[in-house]
Formats: C-alpha cells, sequence, structure tokens
C-alpha cells in the first residue's frame, strides 16, 4: 500500500510515547523532503520499525536519545535508519546479530527479555521487499541500524 514515510515514522514514534516518557529518552525524527510516499506491506514495515525502536529503547540508559531518518539515499531507494546512544554492541557479537535467537551475552539479555528474533524476523522483511539491512555499533557509544526499500517494487518482492 501507498504510504506517508514522514507519518509512518511519526506513528511508531506515536506507539512508543509512554514507554519514552517514563525513561526520559527523548525520539527526533528526521525526514528529507524528497522522501514522500512509498509503496510498502505496512503491517510488516511496523514489525521491523517497532522492534528496531523497542531495541533501542531496551539498550539505552534513561535520559538518552533515539533519532530516526528517512532519505533517498539514491533516486529509487529509500533509506531508514534508527540510531541510539545506548550500550552498544561488542565487535565480536556483530556479525552474528541477524541470526534467530542471538542475543549479545546473557546477563543482559535476561534482565532485558525478548527472543532475539527480531533482528532475524526484520531482515527476512526487509529483503522481501527487495531492500538491506545492516547496524553498526560502538560500544558505549550506541547503535545505528539502517535499511534501504526500492520505490520502485521489482517483479521478486512478495510485500
Ligand atoms: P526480540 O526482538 O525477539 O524481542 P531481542 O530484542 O533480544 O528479542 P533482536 O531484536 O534480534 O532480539 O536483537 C538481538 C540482540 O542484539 C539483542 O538481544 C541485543 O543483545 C542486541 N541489540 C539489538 N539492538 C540493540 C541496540 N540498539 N543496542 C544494543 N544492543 C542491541
Ligand atoms: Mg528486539
Amino acid at each position: 500500500e501507498l504510504t506517508d514515510v514522514a507519518e509512518m515514522l511519526d506513528e511508531v514514534a506515536d506507539r512508543f510515547s509512554f514507554q519514552l516518557e517514563q525513561r526520559s529518552i527523548d525520539i527526533a525524527i528526521q525526514v528529507a523532503p524528497e522522501v514522500g510516499e512509498i509503496v510498502l506491506d505496512r503491517d510488516r514495515i511496523d514489525q521491523v520499525l517497532d522492534n528496531l525502536v523497542s531495541n533501542a529503547i531496551k539498550y539505552t540508559a534513561d535520559s538518552g536519545l533515539i533519532s530516526i531518518g528517512a532519505h533517498r539515499a539514491e533516486p529509487q531507494l529509500l533509506e531508514i535508519s534508527v540510531q541510539d546512544n545506548g550500550m552498544g554492541i561488542p565487535k565480536k557479537d556483530l556479525s552474528r546479530i541477524f541470526e534467530r535467537f542471538y542475543r549479545v551475552d546473557k546477563a543482559r539479555s535476561r534482565s532485558m527479555g525478548g527472543t532475539g528474533l527480531g533482528l532475524s524476523i526484520a531482515r527476512e522483511i526487509v529483503r522481501a521487499h527487495g531492500g538491506t539491512i545492516m547496524l553498526e555499533s560502538e560500544l558505549g557509544q550506541g547503535t545505528k541500524v539502517t535499511f534501504t526499500l526500492p520505490y520502485a517494487l521489482n517483479e521478486e518482492a512478495v510485500v
């Protein structure tokens, strides 16, 4: 379905407004003017965004900052990123982070809850749209997840 990207991102932030307020975490959304509208499976992309924002909240300390950005990376490619200034991920775990059930060290995972499926599902959904997803992180500094979605869906895309 044809979706206004700025609206979609505002609505993600709204869904987490209670948690964000409780934790005093600020969320900043920046959508470049040329982003516009895109065809996507709204329920599935909401699932991706919800997982990325819930991860950012889980692994960021009170009074942290989450930044969501959207711009056109190439004329036909939408790029969305979710960045936090939280605890980050050790280098040795980065290569496995999109695996099913993979979670960084048991101690932090146990206290946070979750199954370790969110990122692997996010990758499946983004790939089904013909896009890519990547994660950059610096331990103690924060994490940034970036995914792309093609504006012109090709025939293989299953949305
Ligand atoms: P689920 O999403 O199934 O509820 P989960 O959040 O633990 O569980 P993923 O979303 O797949 O699983 O994330 C996998 C692991 O990657 C997390 O357990 C966490 O250790 C690490 N991680 C993910 N996002 C972040 C982030 N923004 N900051 C720090 N660590 C993260
Ligand atoms: Mg998760």
